[in-house]
């Protein structure tokens, strides 16, 4: 019986030593491969952050918000279609606002004419669509279309429009925009206007 239990206790003891050494054999293998993963993770670290800048600012195309002041502002458009901004925040306390666009090119209006017309973002699409339809006789502005907030006429290098409204017409169920209606302009030509 004594020397039964012995040699159990001999086998156990062999068992255990050989499961701890082969539960220890990978130990040493698992420091091996972090090195490669540590390696690895600087290399993606660059890779995203370039990515970010763009995504946390959709639609801006890198451009500034206007300047605002006295319940007014000016912006430009140019000859490679552009204007100079991304969003106009129109202040709360503005009964009324006035938006300027200088076109600071020098193609006649024949060929890069720019405007400002204001509708619900869901309006744009089509509001342009009709516009364009309208023709150059109409500023490429639908006659008395209702989807239209405001517009100012359509100007040409080195002329200015402007247009005034009442802030209240941007105070209901927007999102609200502004955009160039010359035929082709507006996917380059567009931006945000709200009231804050
Ligand atoms: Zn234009």
């Amino acid at each position: 019986m004594n020397i039964k239990m012995t040699v159990l206790a001999v086998a156990c003891a062999l068992v255990l030593s050989a499961c701890s050494d082969n539960s220890s054999a990978p130990a040493p293998a698992a420091p091996a491969a972090a090195p490669s993963a540590t390696v690895a993770t600087p290399m993606e670290a660059p890779a995203t952050m370039p990515m970010a800048p763009p995504a946390a600012n959709p639609g801006t195309n890198g451009k500034p918000a206007a300047v605002v002041t006295d319940c007014a502002t000016e912006i430009e458009g140019n000859d490679a279609i552009q204007y100079n901004v991304s969003s106009i925040v129109v202040p709360a306390s503005c009964q009324e606002f006035k938006i300027t666009l200088k076109h600071v090119g020098t193609l006649p209006v024949t060929a890069m004419g720019h405007d400002v017309v204001i509708t619900k973002t869901s309006d744009m699409k089509a509001v342009d669509v009709d516009g364009i339809a309208a023709g150059a006789a109409a500023g490429y502005v639908k006659p008395d279309d209702s989807r239209v907030i405001a517009h100012t006429s359509l100007v040409g290098g080195g002329e200015s429009t402007s247009v005034s409204f009442a802030v209240s017409k941007i105070q209901g169920d927007g999102p609200y925009s502004f955009f160039c209606s010359f035929p082709g302009h507006s996917a380059l030509m567009n931006g945000s206007i709200s009231v804050e």
